[in-house]
């Protein structure tokens, strides 16, 4: 009988995580420490499911010199990081990162924990298809129309930062302080189980 090999498996973390800490970074440790299971909100599921019947079926647009590629899923067992990515678009040289969206309300507000879901995606992006991200855009699907952001090497740097912060809330199973801002517990899955945490 062989030896049972002794493989240390580095944690996965996503594109989603990154989001979530970002938003607020005790949902870490509700979703890796106490593997807390909560249903969606009615508003998650609306965004999923209106998401999913248009676009998960399609995969290899060309539109022009570009190529478009759908529903992407990229991992870097290096980084620990993965994620499905809705949309990339390359032009023979660069790699744009594009998140779709299936409304647009209101004026649009790019927010920090938004931008970082999609900054993940471009780190994995360049690491994995070896070419440069410099932009990341929000495709509203009612108006078709790409917003786009430009990115940098201090973005991309707090994600990795961001991943050490992640995997030190996993292994060491601290609880981070609550969100300063309680607007954002009103939507939040974790509401319930979170007012009874110390
Ligand atoms: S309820 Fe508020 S403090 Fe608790 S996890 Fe959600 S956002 Fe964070």
């Amino acid at each position: 009988m062989n030896k049972p090999v002794n493989v240390k498996l580095k944690p996965i973390f996503t594109a989603e995580d990154i989001r979530q800490y970002f938003y607020c970074p005790r949902i870490i440790y509700f979703r890796y420490v106490l593997r807390a299971r909560v249903s969606e909100t009615v508003k998650m599921r609306k965004g999923r499911e209106i998401h999913k019947e248009k676009y998960r079926s399609k995969k290899i647009e060309i539109d022009g010199e570009k190529q478009k590629y759908f529903n992407v899923y990229l991992l870097s067992e290096e980084y620990g990081l993965a994620a499905l990515i809705d949309l990339l678009i390359y032009d023979g040289e660069n790699i744009d990162v594009v998140e779709i969206k299936s409304k647009k309300t209101g004026n649009f507000k790019f927010l920090k924990h938004h931008k970082m879901q999609l900054v993940a995606q471009a780190v994995l992006a360049e690491k994995e298809l070896r070419k440069n991200v410099r932009k990341i855009g929000v495709l509203y699907d009612d108006v078709d129309k790409i917003t786009w952001f430009e990115i940098n090497d201090s973005d991309k740097l707090e994600i990795f930062e961001t991943l050490k912060k992640i995997n030190e809330i996993v292994i060491y199973e601290n609880i981070p302080n609550p969100a300063k801002n309680t607007a954002k517990c009103v939507d939040c899955e974790y509401k319930y189980l979170c007012e009874d945490a110390t």
